[in-house]
């Protein structure tokens, strides 16, 4: 499972349609609109996964 950055939403990888690369990562999302917001400010998503 890989979860959604922006949602939290837990996704199964191979069902994955949406996905970013960021610094050489790849992160899946749920849906197109949590892909947009990701890509719009990747870092404020981010800095609570770190943990
Ligand atoms: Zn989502």
């Amino acid at each position: 499972m890989v979860k959604d950055p922006v949602c939290g939403m837990e996704l199964d990888e191979r069902d994955v349609r949406f996905t970013s690369e960021y610094q050489g990562r790849t992160y899946s999302f749920c849906s197109l609109a949590c892909k947009k917001k990701f890509d719009e400010n990747p870092g404020m998503y981010l800095r609570g996964m770190e943990a």
